[in-house]
């Protein structure tokens, strides 16, 4: 299967869900984004800075950027000219830094908030607790140089499908209830859950985004 193949069997797959794919191209030689780029595809995610960079210098420029991983404050400068979405957001640090960015940049950069769902100690991303408090702040409302659009999240990676299930329902709802913080520049629209081994998980339980690498370009090294 080519990844144009594996990009339209994607599509029969995603329609039903309404989910916008992000093509996870970490790692893979532009070559590889360029086949996808040629079908017309145009949602492109990158996890770390520099290769994201490199990789907006040298293709088209109507490709839409995706910053999928975790993102360090002293990085922000260098995609918030370009950078469509940032989808893991995990303090308020880092968020007031893309503030500063996109208010430099004349632009207003869009953002999802990374919460905590999986039982690893090891991922990213705020409590619901936490959430909460930040939402319901002054501080979050007065950055009118970033535009939250929703919600992250990882599940545990287990192939128990009941656990993943169980995670990305509880984010679901949390994401619902979130909707009475929206103000002019807080909206939950966005949901980005789903990897290569769980979206099919992800998409029944209320994904709009899904951030697929491997089912596309193939494993990693
Ligand atoms: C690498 C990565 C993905 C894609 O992983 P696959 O298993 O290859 O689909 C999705 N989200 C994040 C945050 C990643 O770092």
């Amino acid at each position: 299967m080519s990844i144009q193949d594996n990009i339209n069997a994607l599509h029969d797959k995603l329609d039903h869900g309404n989910c916008l794919l992000v093509a996870v191209s970490k790692t893979k030689p532009v070559e590889d984004i360029m086949e996808a780029y040629d079908m017309g595809h145009r949602d492109f995610g990158e996890n770390k800075v520099q290769e994201l960079v490199q990789k907006f210098d040298t293709l088209p420029k109507d490709i839409k950027w995706h910053m999928i991983g975790h993102l360090q404050r002293n990085k922000v400068k260098a995609i918030a000219p370009f950078v469509h979405l940032i989808h893991a957001v995990d303090s308020l640090k880092l968020l007031k830094e893309i503030n500063k960015q996109g208010e430099k940049n004349n632009r207003s950069i869009s953002c999802l908030l990374q919460v905590h769902i999986a039982e690893e100690q090891t991922k990213f991303g705020f409590s619901e607790n936490e959430l909460h408090q930040l939402l319901a702040s002054q501080e979050i409302s007065n950055l009118n140089s970033v535009n939250i659009t929703g919600l992250m999240g990882m599940a545990t990676n287990s192939t128990h499908d009941s656990l993943v299930r169980s995670e990305f329902r509880k984010l679901h709802s949390f994401f619902n209830e979130c909707k009475k913080y929206e103000t002019s520049n807080i909206h939950f629209t966005e949901l980005s859950t789903g990897m290569s081994s769980d979206y099919h998980i992800a998409t029944d339980e209320g994904s709009t985004i899904v951030r697929l690498g491997s089912v596309i370009f193939g494993e990693r090294n």
